[in-house]
């Protein structure tokens, strides 16, 4: 039998980094880490994290596991697939069979203004594994308010870009981007495609900024990385903190007021209506170029239908969207993201 302490096994090869030690492991163990998204970002991270012995992990996901994540959702599988499971429950039964003696929460919602706060309470740090811009927003304003270091990360295509924001300390996520993009301006993963290499790259970095920041050791601050893989270039993108950023400087927390899309189901009609906070002004017809590569579209003057899996989505030119085929918010919310972008 072996005379080593198991855990000095398990983390034996870390430990004996200079940079980390066993003191450092002993602060890892008792460092808890919240990770917002379970998609290719969120899953990869949850997993180094995991096996890292980050002492507590809780995992938030609205989703379901679908045949189309498993080209870079690492943790998932076919068998996945077939459960019918929410990521964030099979996410977390996989991170417990990786590593057993940590402590991992499953959380299956919806972050919105009425539940972040609380969810993120008492945590050390927050990883951001979301598809889309304005959850990010809030968690700016709920991280800035109980000043929880966060690392934002998005990955689209065949780049990626991540950048620690430390509260009272560096800029903040409204210092590189004012506001949330209007909604259909941007591509999302579902219309553009992803390199399946790019989201386990980008959550590498940020799981190395957040080892360092549990730590207490020397991070990037006031720097966005943007990394193309497929071309191989990196470029690191000074930000400033603005004189008069709302949020980091001013205190005033926009998006945890409420500032943001709001869905209301429609009675009787087994549809969801998604409004933005924000009147777009959507290109219908580049709109369905995109989306006619993934489902059925059809073209009106004043719409666009678009059919995907057993889901009719209505979009309007200002960006108001109605999802047949659901009662379910969360689900409205998920697909306007996939599949408009917000
Ligand atoms: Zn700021």
């Amino acid at each position: 039998m072996s005379l080593i302490p198991e855990w000095l096994e398990r983390y034996s090869r870390q430990i004996v980094l200079p940079e980390m030690g066993s003191e450092g492991q002993k602060k890892l163990s008792e460092s808890s880490v919240f990770i917002i998204g379970c998609g290719a970002l969120g899953s990869a991270a949850a997993q180094l994290l995991t096996r890292a012995g980050i002492g507590k992990i809780r995992v938030v996901d609205r989703d379901f596991v679908e045949l189309s994540n498993l080209q870079r959702q690492i943790i998932y599988d076919e068998g996945d697939v077939k459960s019918g499971y929410p990521k964030a429950i099979v996410c977390a039964e996989k991170l417990r069979k990786i590593n057993s003696s940590i402590e991992v929460e499953a959380i299956v919602d919806d972050v919105n203004p009425q539940n972040i706060e609380k969810l993120i309470e008492g945590f050390d740090l927050i990883i951001d594994g979301l598809d889309n811009f304005e959850t990010r927003f809030l968690i700016n304003d709920a991280a800035l308010k109980q000043e929880i270091p966060w690392i934002y990360a998005a990955a689209i295509s065949t780049h990626g870009m991540t950048m620690n924001i430390i509260p009272g300390e560096t800029a903040c996520l409204r210092d590189l981007i004012d506001t949330p993009p209007p909604p259909g301006s941007l591509p999302t993963c579902e219309t553009a495609g992803i390199l399946n290499s790019v989201p386990t790259a980008i959550a590498s970095i940020e799981v190395t900024e957040a080892i360092k920041i549990l730590l207490g050791k020397d991070f990037k601050k006031n720097e966005a990385l943007f990394w193309d893989l497929w071309n191989g270039d990196i470029l690191k993108i000074r930000v400033s903190r603005r004189e008069d950023c709302p949020a980091c400087v001013r205190g005033e927390y926009e998006f945890l007021a409420g500032k943001g899309s709001k869905t209301v189901t429609l009675c009787g009609a087994n549809a969801v209506q998604v409004r933005p906070d924000k009147r777009a002004n959507l290109n219908l017809k580049s709109l369905g170029e995109r989306l006619q590569r993934i489902g059925r579209v059809r073209l009106t003057p004043y719409v666009l239908y678009f059919d995907i899996d057993s889901y009719e989505i209505s979009i309007f030119p200002d960006g108001r969207a109605i999802i047949k085929g659901t009662t379910d918010e969360n689900i409205a919310r998920s697909l306007y993201s996939k599949y408009i972008g917000i």
